[in-house]
């Protein structure tokens, strides 16, 4: 497809712009491949194709009309910055990490958004997709209950796992469905950025394919650990993984079209506006979480002076008057 062909069928029609822009997107595009190569470097690679797709930046794209999709300033620009795979500049420039493996710290937040099992900033992050899903499925007129202790343990009392929801009146499960969220890294490596990838760019990530994801091998695992357990109390269970990009495993992600073909049927909306509302709310709030998740690092590698040995009520009341 070139310009004049489109200027020609599309003369007359609304699609033109629209052909137009595809058109000047893709040449971009293309070109920008040549250069990734030309640049080798394997981590910029691993970014670029893991992150092509259309929903992952989600986040950057809705108008904050609802409070489900604002953000701060402070957040905005960070998550901008690791859409584009630039400096975040609250990040010290060659520091360690003082983590299991203290690796060097990487500018673009790599680390600290996947990599890094420190200030319970991982915990936080699922516990943000866990709100948000949870809010979705109540939305679709669906229930849930939040980390039930008991549900598996009707055959084995000692069973010590426990999902992160349990979801009645799901749509296309009789049994209850226990739900365990999980957000990984996009691709290998954010534990220790310095380290040479695990596999083989450029070659291997521009031949990408959902089995080579970071989030179907997270998805495998979960399925190894909960099945078993699932299947003696008779409960059903899915994984719900996002990885850090914004890309939601396609089982996890029909479970979303499932719950707004259930919402649409209660609140006559089409189904395709709310999955992309169900998709926007979870790509804010990942989003959110993982630059949450910066500033909360950066913020302890560089704390504020400690306190005063004797704080006068003086110095409080004149603390604030400058900043
Ligand atoms: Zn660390």
């Amino acid at each position: 497809m070139n310009i004049d062909t489109i200027m020609s069928t599309h003369r007359h029609d609304s699609k033109l712009q629209h052909s137009l822009y595809v058109l000047c997107y893709s040449s971009y595009l293309s070109s920008f491949q040549v250069s990734l190569h030309a640049l080798d470097n394997p981590t910029i690679v691993a970014n670029y194709y893991t992150l092509l797709g259309k929903d992952e930046s989600l986040a950057l794209k809705v108008v904050a009309r609802l409070g489900y999709y604002s953000v701060t300033n402070v957040l905005f620009q960070s998550i901008i910055l690791r859409r584009l795979f630039l400096r975040q500049p609250t990040i010290p420039v060659g520091r360690n990490c003082s983590c299991s493996t203290a690796p060097l710290i990487d500018v673009e937040g790599r680390h600290f958004t996947t990599g890094c099992g420190l200030r319970g900033v991982r915990q936080s992050t699922s516990r943000a997709i866990t709100q948000s899903l949870a809010y979705i499925i109540h939305y679709s007129h669906a229930t849930c209950t939040f980390e039930d202790r008991h549900v598996l343990r009707a055959v084995d009392e000692n069973e010590g796992l426990r999902p992160d929801l349990t979801v009645f009146n799901a749509p296309n499960y009789n049994a209850p469905l226990l739900v365990d969220i999980s957000v990984v890294q996009s691709f290998p490596g954010s534990k220790n950025p310095s380290a040479p990838l695990p596999r083989k760019p450029p070659d291997f990530y521009s031949t990408l394919s959902l089995q080579h994801r970071t989030s179907h091998s997270a998805y495998n695992d979960k399925v190894n650990k909960y099945q078993r357990a699932c299947n003696t109390n008779g409960v059903s269970f899915l994984p719900f993984i996002m990885e850090s990009n914004g890309f939601i495993h396609p089982t996890s992600k029909l479970f979303l079209e499932d719950l707004a073909k259930q919402a649409s049927f209660f609140r006559h909306i089409p189904w395709s506006n709310l999955l992309q509302f169900f998709l926007s709310i979870l790509s804010v709030s990942l989003q959110s979480a993982l630059s949450r998740a910066i500033i909360t690092h950066t913020s302890c590698l560089n704390p504020p002076p400690p306190l005063l040995a004797i704080l006068s009520d003086a110095d409080i009341s004149t603390v604030h008057l400058f900043s």
